[in-house]
């Protein structure tokens, strides 16, 4: 501690804080107009300036660092003075209708709290407005050249959109573009917006509409990244959200999605009354009726067909307590295990290799490893796009010292500052990862003591992986042997090591195994149950983590337990046992309902028809079925082909609730505006089915919070996880008990009970979609930065101007090959169907391969992808489809 004197009082203060730091510990508030806790302190406004004793000149209090028996004169006449001399110099040239306008940037707070009234006079500058983004709008007459947008977006988001151009009266800062910020490279975060004290950067929606009137704290509904974050509201419409500081994985930031694109919630297509289908039409009806029909329907089926011809599907957009509703109404309602989640179309090889190895189905660390690792070893994945605050926080990382492994058939945006950038074949994980286990035995790069103490079978797996030898694998995967050396030492070499996968690793044939042999390398390398370690699947959607976990999982119960080792506390619980017959997954379900056993579904917040690979087969299904029933804010493609039943849900706006983001963390997510229309909760509409399938005392429920309370009963691991503790900050299970802190590392003394993990022994079984001279290149798919999945949010916001949907992605060497130029619409063909895509070229690309989003119904992309599926948990292989590729 420091002591230090301030305005003659003493105070102790923490060493090595700035002055200005120790001046808010002690309750004084000094402007600092270019100051911001997420940046490094710039000293450019002048504003927090104070004098120290023995220093001849006013010092800036963000720059100096406190020493012990310092004597700071904070509030006294000289740096008054010398502040409002720094602040009226600013208003000098600043144009007075702003401050009357809007009063309360913080700059504008300034200038009244020190009378000091901007006049117009000839250097106010007259920069024009610029309008062309849909979210933020640029007005620089407002500039005060504090600088703090040109470092956030450098420092935060590693975006350097904003540039310094000029010098002295004529310093202007301008979009990379030079002209305007929409033909800027601009990644619409608003971090931007968030810093700047004066409005010169503003939010378009509060300039338009007004300020928030409310801000509610609630949990972003995009990706499993899991900000938390501030939504605005105005007249019970949403305006916009904003990043919180203290939000602990985004840490005041948030991206284009989480921050901007909620116009869906209020869209003029949103379907907010029940509806029941009457031939091609639709009929509005009441929620009496609408609850009454699909009990009575699903009754008739069961009692023809048995509880098995019934599939319910749970929402990764839906909250955990509707999650674990959705899959007791199958259970108990029903009574049947025909309960999944998109899970399994994305994470649940993670999650079967996870648990298989290490005896826990989920991410080992948290995202605030990325800052403790040396080395990042990002797998199938693209951070800055799927998941960005993720992506921004490993740029931080690598701008501070970590070093970057990535392996991707294409060139990301992470791979242009990596180390090492490794670009297999689609479809070659396993050979590529089992090449750098065996550079990682051979060359004696393992962890001695680890492997000695807590992993098992390591004569066994060292015998198998001899034959992986880079040589052997460098044909198969495209990648040369000296690289797979190199990536081998960077990895074993730079502990501690952090490893992220997303569904380049997962969405395979070989989808679990390459998850595998990603655990065999952290196995190897000792980087597990340690800080700045891990394997950790980037989960894709919001609470995709929450749905599996709840249950909807056709395996296991509650707590991702198989049903077996749970159904006797839980049938205790309930008071009723789940049935034991085992259930189908998503795509058994689709196999069944194409051979007709299975004739009815209801699917939760779940566009099947759009998101499903090969689209032929999930249509043969939905058509052969007596009843669809679909519960969402839209008529998603499954609703309007094949719906006869549509219940209207509400958005995460308009609720109460939890999601799990993907490092276990369970947060809260809070009703900001009431229901649209008639819409309802998905935990009051699975409630009211219950109910009226005969099932009352199972679905008592009064709110969220007493599901939750049920679901702490039966979860041993959440037990701690109270909706009073989330009121302060997420918890990550295993949580198990009301005192218990969460648990951020997982594995750190022994694998879910066992003392040693096994390394897993993995074949290379090379998928049967391959290239030949009918269908000669190679598709993979994925998301984008500005769309989300089936599009059904984004689509529906300014977003979908931002970024257009739905390219077909090429190598400008394909492209030439085949006589094809940018921007023409090009047919897609496969062995599996065909789609009509605009064309895009992208030297991120290597020949042969292509890249496609999968967002809209015009495109559908799906009618090309195969049928082939993981071996082990029946995941599509979205990520190799062999195409042609013509002009439309
Ligand atoms: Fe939302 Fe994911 Fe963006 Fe965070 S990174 S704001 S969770 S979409």
């Amino acid at each position: 501690m420091a002591r230090v004197t301030i305005d003659g009082a003493t105070h102790e203060v923490a060493d090595g804080i700035t002055v200005l730091a120790a001046l808010r510990q002690c309750g004084l508030a000094p402007p600092a107009l270019c100051n911001d806790a997420r940046l490094a302190a710039a000293g450019a406004c002048r504003t927090c300036v104070v004098g120290i004793g023995g220093v001849a000149h006013p010092v800036a209090a963000c720059l100096a660092a406190v020493a012990d028996g310092m004597m700071i004169d904070a509030s006294g006449p000289a740096p008054l003075a010398h502040r409002r001399a720094a602040l009226e110099l600013l208003a000098a040239r600043y144009p007075p209708e702003a401050l009357a306008r809007e009063p309360d940037h913080p700059f504008h707070r300034l200038l009244r709290a020190h009378d000091i009234v901007p006049t117009l006079n000839p250097r106010t500058r007259h920069d024009p407005v610029d309008d062309s983004h849909p979210y933020i709008r640029v007005d620089m007459a407002r500039c005060i050249d504090c600088f703090r947008c040109v470092h956030i977006c450098n420092d935060l988001q590693g975006q350097f959109v904003w540039q310094i151009q000029g010098r002295g009266e004529d310093t202007r800062i301008v979009p990379d573009s030079g002209t305007t910020l929409r033909a800027s490279s601009c990644v619409s975060c608003g971090a931007c917006v968030d810093t700047c004290p004066t409005g010169a950067l503003a939010d378009r929606a509060v300039h338009e509409h007004g300020a928030p009137e409310r801000w509610t704290r609630s949990t972003c509904a995009y990706c499993g990244t899991g900000c938390e974050l501030a939504v605005g509201t105005r007249a019970e419409q949403v305006v916009v959200c904003a990043p919180l500081l203290d939000a602990p994985v985004s840490k005041g930031h948030l991206c284009v999605k989480g921050r901007y694109a909620t116009a869906f919630v209020h869209a003029a297509d949103r379907v907010t009354t029940p509806l029941l289908r009457q031939g091609d039409a639709w009929r509005e009806v009441g929620w009496d009726e609408a609850v009454a029909v699909t009990a009575e329907r699903l009754r008739d089926i069961v009692a023809r067909w048995g509880a098995d011809a019934v599939g319910v599907l749970g929402s990764a957009r839906a909250t955990n307590e509707e999650n674990y509703l959705a899959q007791k109404l199958a259970r108990v309602a029903l009574g049947t295990n025909n309960v999944d989640c998109c899970a399994r179309v994305c994470h649940a090889p993670s999650a079967a290799a996870l648990k298989g190895q290490l005896g826990t189905g989920a991410a080992t660390n948290s995202f605030d490893d990325i800052e403790r690792a040396r080395t990042i070893l990002v797998c199938g994945a693209n951070p800055t796009e799927n998941h960005p605050i993720v992506g921004a926080r490993i740029r931080q990382a690598v701008r501070d010292g970590a070093r970057l492994l990535v392996i991707d058939p294409r060139r990301i945006e992470l791979a242009a500052i990596a180390t090492c950038h490794l670009a297999p074949r689609p479809g070659t994980n396993v050979p590529l990862l089992n090449a750098l286990a065996h550079v990682i035995v051979s060359e004696e790069l393992v962890d001695a003591a680890f492997v000695r103490e807590r992993v098992a079978e390591f004569t066994d797996f060292r015998a198998f992986i001899a034959a992986w030898t880079p040589q052997r694998a460098a044909p198969l995967t495209g990648v040369p042997a000296a690289d797979i050396r190199a990536a081998a030492r960077l990895y074993a070499g730079g502990a501690p090591a952090l490893a992220v996968h997303g569904l380049g690793v997962t969405e395979h044939v070989q989808g679990t195994d390459g998850v595998r042999a990603l655990v065999n390398l952290a196995l190897l390398t000792g980087n597990l149950g340690k800080p700045g370690t891990g394997v950790n699947p980037l989960r894709g959607q919001n609470n995709v983590q929450g749905a599996a976990h709840m249950g909807c999982e056709p395996s296991q119960l509650t707590g991702g337990v198989p049903l077996a080792d749970a159904a006797e506390r839980v049938a205790a619980l309930w008071g009723v046992a789940p049935p034991t017959r085992p259930g189908m997954h998503l795509l058994e379900m689709m196999d069944a309902a194409r051979d007709g056993r299975l004739k009815a579904l209801w699917a939760i917040g779940y566009d099947v028809l759009l998101t499903n690979a090969h689209a032929a087969a999930t249509r043969q299904a939905l058509a052969a079925l007596e009843l669809v029933v679909v519960q969402d804010m839209f008529l998603t493609e499954t609703a309007r082909q094949f719906g006869h039943i549509f219940l209207p849900a509400c958005s995460s706006f308009e609720k109460d609730g939890t999601f799990m983001n993907a490092e276990r963390r369970v947060q809260r997510v809070r009703r900001a505006i009431p229901p649209q229309g008639q819409s309802r909760p998905d935990w009051r509409i699975l409630c009211d089915v219950g109910r009226a399938l005969g099932a009352a005392r199972h679905f008592a429920f009064a709110s969220p919070e007493a599901v939750w309370e049920e679901v702490r009963a039966i979860w041993p691991a959440g037990r701690g996880i109270t909706w009073a503790r989330l009121e302060h900050g997420g918890l990550q299970w295993p949580c198990p008990s009301e005192d218990h802190p969460g648990t951020t590392v997982l594995h750190t003394d022994s694998f879910a009970g066992a003392a040693r993990a096994p390394l897993a022994r993995i074949d290379y079984q090379p998928t049967p979609e391959t290239t030949c001279a009918a269908f000669p290149l190679l598709l993979t798919t994925g998301r984008t930065l500005w769309h989300f999945n089936a599009g059904t949010m984004t689509l529906r916001t300014p977003n979908a101007d931002l970024h257009p949907v739905d390219q077909l992605e090429m190598a400008p060497a394909d492209a030439a090959r085949l006589g094809l130029a940018a921007g023409e619409l090009v047919r897609v063909r496969s062995r599996h169907g065909e789609a009509v895509l605009p064309l895009r070229l992208d030297t991120r690309l290597a020949a042969g391969t292509c890249f496609a989003t999968f967002h809209s119904a015009a495109a559908f992309v799906n009618e090309l992808t195969s049928p082939l599926r993981d071996a082990v948990v029946g995941a599509p292989e979205y990520k190799v489809t062999a195409v042609a590729v013509a002009r439309a």
